[in-house]
């Protein structure tokens, strides 16, 4: 039996909607409405610092107004902690996770100290000092609730999954993998009760997503992702990267360059067909 295509649109609710992320809601609502397939909306609010209930409202409201729907309820994140949670402990018994009590400013002084700092997607890789810590010191330092991320052990990690890692990108054909470029890379934050990497991949797999569609920066984090789907058996999806919108200058559009919310875009008339055209897709 062929299964149906289901896409999805995850935004954080961390500001309001502009045009890039247009282009990537339509991109996966398009996909799934071609292939009579099922477009779901997830709103990825784990992060309490950054994330805004009024962003969450306004997310919709501008998605409505834009013309789309979508299948089924919204998922929002922060209702479904302890899945996350489960998730984590599942890696955690096989000891693919320790827990990293470094400080940001620790890590940076480390990181600045060495020769050959290695630089992954996120940023420098982290050098592994509490990956290195003595069993007693660190269960010490957990008794006394000092409080720490959880890292993914990478070499461990690697040695769990047979073989390279690849995925499909729509189109194009089979992709390697080379997630040990994130190295050790947090799957839960000290303020945060699990990463973007884990949430996302976890979802995927439960919502039964077939078809990833969002933009080409988040390309590097598919190669992490195919190693959390490998790890803890979850079905493999196929990916469309998207192009990023760039504005007039060619500049990718992003909301600290001051791209257009849809918001201002309708408060200035424009209506929701030419807001289409204007995030790539007319009609
Ligand atoms: N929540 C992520 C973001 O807003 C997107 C996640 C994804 O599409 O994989 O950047």
């Amino acid at each position: 039996m062929l299964h149906a295509t289901v896409t999805r649109f995850a935004p954080s609710p961390t500001g309001l909607l502009h045009l890039g992320h247009a282009h990537s809601a339509l991109s996966g609502w398009r996909a799934a409405r071609e292939a009579g397939g099922r477009f779901l909306l997830r709103l990825e609010d784990i992060d309490p610092g950054r994330c805004r209930p009024e962003f969450a409202e306004a997310i919709l409201d501008d998605l409505h107004w834009l013309g789309l729907d979508w299948d089924g309820p919204v998922r929002r994140q922060s209702a479904h902690l302890g899945e996350y949670r489960d998730a984590l402990a599942a890696l955690e018994r096989r000891g693919l996770l320790y827990p990293c009590f470094c400080t940001r400013a620790a890590i940076a002084r480390e990181v600045a100290a060495s020769a050959h700092a290695p630089h992954g997607p996120d940023g420098p890789l982290y050098p592994g000092t509490c990956r290195r810590l003595d069993p007693d010191a660190r269960a010490a330092r957990l008794a006394r609730g000092e409080p720490h991320a959880l890292r993914l052990d990478m070499a461990r990690a690697l040695a769990a999954v047979p073989g390279p890692l690849s995925f499909d990108e729509a189109g194009v054909g089979r992709q390697a993998c080379d997630p040990a470029r994130f190295g050790d890379a947090v799957l839960a934050r000290k303020d945060a009760p699990a990463s973007y990497h884990l949430c996302v991949t976890h979802d995927d797999a439960l919502q039964g997503v077939t078809l990833v569609t969002r933009g080409e920066d988040l390309r590097p984090a598919t190669d992490l992702h195919r190693l959390l789907q490998a790890l803890q058996g979850w079905p493999e999806p196929a990916y469309a990267h998207h192009r990023l919108l760039a504005d007039s200058s060619g500049r990718r559009l992003a909301k600290r360059h001051g791209a257009p919310a849809l918001r201002a875009l309708r408060e200035a008339g424009r209506s929701p067909a030419e807001v289409r055209a204007l995030a790539g897709w007319p009609d």
